[in-house]
C-alpha cells in the first residue's frame, strides 16, 4: 500500500549508544550512489523515504539528496539524534530542501540516564533545542525512542515531559531494542529489557498520548504486551496492510527487502485471537523469551477496522473490513512459482549500496580508535567487527 524505504546515509555517529545496532562501517555514500537508490524507490511507487544512519546529518550532501528525493515526489523523513538540527541554519536548510518529518531520537528526559545511554555527556539539551528548531521551520517533529533496560520504567514520564514542554510533537515511535546486531548484540545484559519491565510504563504512556489526541507506533513488542493499543503495532499494521519495507544498509548486508512481519511464536500463540495479525516476539539475537507470551481473547476485526479507517495513514480508505477479510482470510495468493514469473521480474533489488574508499576506510579506522576509548570510559563492549574486516579484505 504506502511503502516507505530506508537509506542509511552514513554509518558514523557523534554519539556512542551501547545498544547501537548500526554502528560505524568503512562504507560511504556519494550523492550519486544515493540518487540511484532514491530513483529505485520512485520506480517502485514507494510513498516515502527515511534518511537514517549512523547519524545522517553528518553527511555533507544530506540537504542535496533530501531535495532530490522531495523533487522526485517522495515524502522525505529523517531520523536524527538532533545535534545538527540544534543549529537553526541547518534546520532551515533542511526545511527548504523538502524535509517533511524529522524523527528526533531521545531515550530519556532524565539527563543522567540519557548521558549513560548515549555514552556522551550533555546530549539532552541539544536534542531538545533541535525539536524547537525543526518546529520553527515547519518540519513536523516526531519523537523516536528505543525501549531498553534503563528507560523501561519511565516511558510515561518522558511523554508527560514532552506534552508539557514540546506540545507541538504529535507523533511518537517506540522501538523495542533489537538485540541481534552491532553493539546491542554484545551488550545484551546491560541494555535488553524483559517485556514485563516496560509493560506498565508503555501502557501508561500510550494512554497519555491517546487522551491528548496524539498518535504513536510501537515496534518489536508482541501484542499481548500492548493489547489495548494493538492497532499501533508497526508489525500488525504492516501485516494488515500487506506492506513491505526496503532498507539499504551501508554495510555488507547491503539491501534487505522485508515482506514478512512475523517473528517467533510460542505454542500458546495458537490459542490467541490475534495470532494472524501479531508479529510475535522478536527472535533475532535470542534475548527475548517466548515463555513471556500469553494468549489474549479480544476482537481481531475491531483492531483491523481501526487500522484500515485511520485517517492519518497514507493508506486510508483503500479497503473496507469485508474486502480485507476476503483477501486476508481467503485462499493464499498464488506464488511467483505458480504464476511462472522469472525472479528478475519480481524487482528484487540488486543495487550497490555505497562503497569502501580510501577516505571512508581512514574515517572508519579513526572512528574505531575513538570509539575504543569511549567504550573503555563507559564500560560497554565494542561490536564484533569480523564481518566488517572480512568485507575490507574482499574489497582489497
Ligand atoms: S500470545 Fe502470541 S500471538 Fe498472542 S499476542 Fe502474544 S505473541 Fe501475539
Amino acid at each position: 500500500m504506502a511503502n516507505i524505504g530506508y537509506i542509511q546515509v552514513v554509518r558514523h555517529c557523534n554519539h556512542f549508544c551501547g545498544f547501537c545496532s548500526n554502528p560505524t562501517t568503512p562504507y560511504s555514500h556519494t550523492f550519486e550512489s544515493m540518487k540511484v537508490l532514491v530513483d529505485d524507490f520512485v520506480e517502485r511507487g514507494y510513498f516515502g523515504v527515511i534518511l537514517t544512519g549512523g547519524e545522517p546529518s553528518l553527511h555533507p550532501e544530506l540537504p542535496k539528496i533530501c531535495q532530490y528525493a522531495s523533487d522526485a515526489g517522495l515524502h522525505v523523513r529523517m531520523i536524527t539524534n538532533g545535534t545538527r538540527m540544534a543549529n537553526e541554519k541547518f534546520a532551515r536548510q533542511m526545511a527548504e530542501a523538502g524535509l517533511k518529518i524529522v524523527h528526533v531520537s531521545i531515550y530519556s528526559v532524565i539527563e543522567a540516564v540519557e548521558d549513560e545511554l548515549r555514552g556522551t555527556p550533555g546530549t539532552l539539551p541539544i536534542a531538545l533545542e533541535a525539536l524547537d528548531n525543526a518546529a520553527k521551520y515547519g518540519i513536523d517533529v516526531n519523537m523516536n525512542c528505543v525501549i531498553n533496560k534503563l528507560n523501561a520504567d519511565h516511558l510515561d514520564l518522558n511523554i508527560r515531559y514532552f506534552i508539557k514542554h514540546h506540545p507541538y510533537i504529535r507523533h511518537f515511535v517506540w522501538n523495542n531494542l533489537d538485540p541481534s546486531m552491532g553493539r546491542a548484540e554484545v551488550n545484551q545484559d546491560q541494555f535488553t529489557p524483559r517485556l514485563a519491565d516496560f509493560e506498565l510504563s508503555l501502557t501508561r504512556a500510550c494512554r497519555l498520548l491517546e487522551r491528548s489526541g496524539r498518535t504513536f507506533r510501537v515496534e518489536k513488542v508482541p501484542l499481548c504486551y500492548m493489547t489495548d493499543f494493538a492497532w499501533a503495532s508497526t508489525e500488525t499494521r504492516k501485516i494488515v496492510k500487506s506492506e513491505e519495507r526496503i532498507v539499504h544498509f551501508l554495510d555488507d548486508k547491503q539491501t534487505v527487502r522485508q515482506q514478512e512481519w512475523g517473528h517467533k511464536y510460542a505454542e500458546v500463540c495458537e490459542q490467541c485471537s490475534l495470532r494472524s495479525i501479531c508479529g510475535g516476539v522478536f527472535d533475532r539475537g535470542e534475548a527475548y523469551d517466548p515463555a513471556e507470551l500469553a494468549p489474549v481473547f479480544v476482537s481481531r476485526d475491531a483492531i483491523v477496522e481501526k487500522i484500515l479507517n485511520d485517517p492519518n495513514d497514507p493508506s486510508f480508505g483503500k479497503l473496507t473490513l469485508d474486502e480485507w477479510k476476503q483477501r486476508f482470510d481467503g485462499p493464499p495468493a498464488p506464488s511467483r512459482h505458480d504464476l511462472d514469473i522469472p525472479p528478475e521480474n519480481m524487482r528484487d533489488t540488486t543495487l550497490r549500496v555505497g562503497a569502501v574508499t580510501d577516505k571512508s576506510r581512514k574515517l572508519y579506522e579513526h572512528k574505531r580508535r575513538k570509539e575504543g576509548e569511549k567504550a573503555k570510559r563507559s564500560g560497554v563492549s565494542l561490536e564484533n567487527t569480523s564481518l566488517v574486516e572480512r568485507a575490507l579484505r574482499v574489497e582489497e
